[in-house]
């Protein structure tokens, strides 16, 4: 059978005349593409499917997911805590036979993704897809390429792998027998929510096995009083919020893929969302989180009550991307529904002014429920597409929303709309119904599909500035669109300094991939060196990995390592991710973007 020559997934000839090439997408100057649009991608098809991953899965399909329903199964018995006051009494498990490197001391010694990213041979993964069947219901684990085409990538589709098998548990106790496998036999695990992340987080190894927690999806407990509710991992954001509507309570921390990305995604990446400006992150509206470690121990972080004896790890866990711990279950916050909520749109003739209005807001004690903010390059993409009423001729619109009483809100918005004019404001309009109010947010929410109306690609960014920086970035991003040939639409979380230049590329032309790189990793390095930090909510996945080297010293990221040692000590849990090594550290720094600009350009880099 023929393989392609660098993956070695076998190659799957079409009907002629297609011609059989010998390597896939991933081959050295040619960009696997990081389409999320239906054209690019249908040209990609065209040019680069001859792999079998590729025969299916060029888009990255979302997996599909069952429907939630109300507690079906108890919470799982006899959880063990890393807290004190837990049972420590039970011995763990004998450690793997075959992990992929258990790492020792350094930093220099972990594994590195290069490691877990070679293909395994065919009688390995035979040993472990037969030793997960073994251990699980029949249908519950996918082994054939086209099946687990689907999972390859997230919603960085650039970067994409098969892995040797996809587990679909529907218990925690499904969860724990796959897990115990993968220990057994020294399998990397990536845990999988809906697959939206935008960094690579949930990317297989193509040794390794992807166990989705999708049908894991049930709300096992809702309790008005309390104002809590108890979830499984495979439950949508926005499903938290419809089945609280009810009780007149919701989930407050609403990232735009809500409707599709599951509560374990967003606690592994910390989510944010328009309204965590108020509201507070994911972090801050997470109670409890249980989950099981690598070796199948039961560990259980935070508490329903306030505070909790031992430790407080619940930080530790929240943002750490799949790399300490599965989670199974979460407890969240719900919040009160504010009787009324108004926005106020602002137009500005200039990036810097709305910058400065936006730090005006914040300095005069007001904190809106969100504020956001739209370039003219973004409004001009969403505005044909929703109709939101925005104002084209506006270099910037600034949408600042106030949520209360109706007092409240009335006081907010007159003292908002002062300031925004005060600040440079050329026009403002505040929505005086709740469907017009949705009409404002449309265009915002829109905002990343509404970039493959004007470009083939994008590459969305994320990283986070101080507010008093916002104007000052905007042009530092307008300069890198002249150096790097390539247009940027700025869409972002103005309140929180959150931004996300969608960099716009046709992944079909040589280099603009590669360009598109250059641009994202110099807008991460500028915030780092502004004082701000290199993901605001999307995580660092692979995507960021080189950037980690930049924001952390050596020691930092010795102290990560030693974090992820302390619970996942043969290093099985999405291993290669999140925390850079010594050695890509030190190669990146030989190899340094500086201001988008790489030296010795024309030298070529594998
Ligand atoms: C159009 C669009 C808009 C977006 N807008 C926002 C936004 O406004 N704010 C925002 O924060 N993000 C946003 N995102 C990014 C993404 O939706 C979030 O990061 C989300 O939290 C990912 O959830 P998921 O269920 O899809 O997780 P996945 O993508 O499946 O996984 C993400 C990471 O979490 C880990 N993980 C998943 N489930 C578990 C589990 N049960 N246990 C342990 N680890 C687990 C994975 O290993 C991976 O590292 C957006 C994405 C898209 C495509």
């Amino acid at each position: 059978m023929l393989r392609c020559e660098r993956c070695r997934r076998p190659l799957r000839p079409r009907p002629a005349p297609a011609v059989v090439r010998r390597q896939c997408a991933r081959r050295p100057g040619v960009a696997p593409n990081g389409a999320r649009q239906g054209a690019s991608r249908a040209r990609r098809g065209m040019r680069y499917a001859r792999c079998a991953a590729a025969v299916q899965g060029h888009a990255c399909r979302q997996e599909r997911f069952g429907r939630e329903s109300r507690a079906q199964e108890p919470p799982p018995r006899g959880l063990r805590g890393i807290r004190a006051g837990a049972d420590h009494s039970r011995e763990r498990r004998p450690p793997p036979a075959a992990a992929v490197s258990a790492p020792a001391g350094t930093a220099a010694d972990e594994p590195r993704f290069s490691d877990v990213a070679e293909r395994a041979d065919d009688e390995r993964r035979g040993a472990v897809v037969a030793a997960l069947r073994s251990a699980l219901p029949a249908g519950t684990v996918l082994a054939e390429d086209n099946d687990v085409a689907p999972y390859e990538c997230d919603g960085l589709a650039n970067f994409r792998e098969l892995p040797v098998a996809v587990v679909l548990p529907a218990s925690t106790r499904e969860v724990a027998a796959a897990l115990a496998v993968c220990y057994r036999l020294g399998v990397p695990v990536v845990a999988r929510g809906a697959g939206t992340g935008l960094s690579g987080g949930a990317m297989p190894h193509a040794s390794g096995v992807v166990l989705s927690l999708a049908r894991l999806n049930r709300i096992l407990d809702l309790d008005p009083l309390a104002g809590i509710a108890r979830v499984e991992p495979g439950v949508r954001n926005l499903a938290i919020s419809e089945a609280a509507a009810p009780f007149g309570l919701y989930y407050a921390p609403d990232p735009s893929s809500q409707i599709a990305c599951t509560i374990g995604g967003n606690v592994a990446e910390n989510a944010g969302g328009v309204h965590c400006l108020k509201y507070g992150l994911t972090l801050h509206n997470v109670l409890r989180v249980r989950g099981l470690t690598i070796d199948g121990e039961p560990v259980e972080f935070g508490s329903h009550a306030l505070d909790a004896p031992g430790l407080d790890l619940l930080a530790v866990l929240i943002g750490s991307e799949g790399l300490l711990a599965v989670i199974t279950e979460v407890s969240v916050r719900l919040l009160p529904r504010p009787a009324l909520a108004r926005v106020v749109m602002a137009s500005f003739a200039d990036v810097g002014h709305a910058g400065d209005a936006v730090a005006a807001i914040i300095a005069a004690g007001l904190i809106p429920a969100g504020l956001e903010m739209m370039d003219q390059r973004a409004t001009a993409a969403v505005e044909p597409f929703v109709r939101a009423g925005y104002d084209l001729t506006a270099a910037a619109l600034l949408l600042a929303e106030s949520d209360g009483t109706p007092e409240e809100v009335e006081v907010e918005i007159t003292h908002l709309e002062q300031l925004l004019r005060e600040h440079g404001a050329s026009a403002t309009s505040v929505s005086r119904t709740e469907a017009e109010r949705l009409r404002f947010w449309s265009g915002r929410k829109n905002a990343f599909p509404a970039a493959g109306r004007i470009s083939p690609d994008y590459y969305c960014m994320d990283g986070t500035i101080p507010r008093k920086h916002l104007g000052r970035v905007l042009e530092e991003i307008a300069a890198l669109e002249g150096r790097l040939g390539l247009r940027c639409m700025n869409v972002f979380h103005a309140g929180d300094g959150n931004l996300h230049p969608l960099i716009l590329f046709d992944a079909n032309e040589p280099d603009q991939w590669a360009r598109a790189e250059r641009f994202g990793a110099a807008i991460v390095e500028l915030c780092v060196a502004l004082g701000g930090t290199i993901t605001g909510e999307h995580g660092v996945g692979i995507e960021k990995l080189n950037s980690m080297c930049v924001q952390f010293t050596a020691g930092e990221r010795a102290a990560f390592f030693a974090v992820k040692r302390a619970f996942d000590p043969p290093g099985l849990l999405n291993p290669g991710k999140l925390i850079p090594t010594l050695h890509r550290c030190a190669e990146y720094g030989r190899m340094h973007v500086h201001g988008g600009a790489l030296p010795f350009a024309d030298l070529p880099r594998f």
